[in-house]
């Protein structure tokens, strides 16, 4: 198994005359650089660059540009990229504009002459919109421009960005990747030596380093990435299947359902359709009183943001993960009050099935 590797600094046999490949843990750890080749043989990258967070490696990534730069970003993307790009890097500068990724035409003509990164998300949170990583790599290549994907949601058992196009993979390892909630890690994964180069550099110099405890427990979580997506995955259509036919849900999001938008696209750059589903209650003109009332009545589920886990979570975004949006953002991306999000776990399907019913009982008397 990978050692821990918890040293600060390495002896040298002599002033600057090194014994192997590290001095300093921020600029390179045995146990760090273990996982960072082990994420980047999973999306088929040359360079792997591990962080403390996904949002450290939003931000690593976002530094190898400059002040004056544009970035086109998808308008769905996670809360915190949001906030990052809005709060952070605008003062230092940097342009992004947000829009809607499904038509590559509309993103071509929004690339302007300072343009030099193009950034998305595919499963898209809550609404799981798909975008056609493919095209819009097309677009990205014709144009000089960075194509980043973040693949938090797919993971690289699901769908593999770099295959399909794109420059570079982002990823919450916080998430499926580690797997089990105990983790918060992030990485950037890419084949391009100049992009890979800068990152690393931005790595040491900034230093948002996965620790090497971290990089164990996310290694450890890697080994049963496979068998748990393809479980995740199998549940998740199970419950679908279960919440398409029931009164009380007007909809429910999910890429593997013929009648989502994205369907074809997802069937072709996808491998499985991933473990998160949306679904709109029938809360009528009576706010989140039934979807509280709903998630309040669940045992099985566990009420809370992230998602990834074996555990079984469910959140309501309108007042927990994008609770942070405007109002008229929120209602722009479809985020209602009704608007449920599930992160399927690794229980008993039943048992999952059985608590949603429970939820739709609580649901029903605060209606
Ligand atoms: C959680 C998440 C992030 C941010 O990662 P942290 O590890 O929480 O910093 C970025 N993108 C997506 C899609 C996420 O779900």
């Amino acid at each position: 198994m990978t050692p821990i590797v918890l040293a600060s600094t390495f002896a040298q046999d002599g002033p600057g005359v090194l014994k192997g490949p590290y001095d300093y843990s921020r600029a390179g750890n045995p146990t760090r650089t273990a996982l960072e080749q082990c994420l980047a043989a999973l999306e088929g990258a040359k360079h792997g660059v591990a962080f403390g967070s996904g949002c450290a490696a939003t931000t690593a990534l976002l530094l190898t540009l400059k002040s004056g730069d544009h970035v086109l970003v998808g308008d769905d993307v996670y809360g915190g990229t949001f906030r990052i790009f809005d709060k952070v890097m605008k003062q230092f500068g940097l342009d992004a504009t947000f829009m809607d990724l499904s038509d590559p035409a509309k993103v071509r003509e929004a690339i302007r002459p300072n343009t030099r990164m193009l950034w998305l998300e595919t499963p898209s949170n809550p609404m799981l919109k798909i975008f056609d990583i493919a095209a819009l790599a097309e677009v990205a290549k014709k144009a000089n421009v960075t194509l980043a994907v973040d693949n938090t949601f797919a993971t690289p058992m699901l769908q593999r960005p770099l295959d399909l196009g794109a420059t570079v993979a982002v990823h919450s390892t916080t998430k499926y990747l580690n797997g089990h909630s105990d983790v918060v890690g992030g990485a950037a994964l890419t084949s391009d030596d100049e992009l890979g180069e800068k990152l690393h550099f931005i790595q040491k110099s900034v230093g948002g380093v996965q620790s090497p405890f971290d990089s164990y427990m996310v290694l450890r979580g890697l080994k049963t990435l496979g068998v748990r997506m393809r479980q995740h995955v199998k549940s998740a259509e199970v419950l679908v299947d279960h919440l398409t036919r029931h009164g009380l849900v007007t909809r429910v999001f999910y890429p593997g359902l013929e009648s989502h938008p994205g369907h074809a696209v997802a069937a072709r750059q996808m491998k499985g359709f991933g473990g998160m589903i949306s679904l709109d209650l029938r809360v009528g003109d009576k706010g989140t009183a039934p979807s509280a009332a709903f998630l309040r009545a669940l045992r099985v589920f566990t009420c809370a943001e992230s998602l990834g886990g074996v555990e079984s979570l469910a959140e309501l975004p309108a007042i927990m993960t994008h609770a942070s949006l405007t109002p008229e953002a929120r209602r722009s991306l479809g985020i209602g009050d009704g608007l449920v999000r599930l992160s399927v776990g690794l229980e008993d399907v039943e048992d999952l099935k059985e608590d949603l019913e429970r939820g739709f009982r609580a649901m029903e008397a605060a209606l």
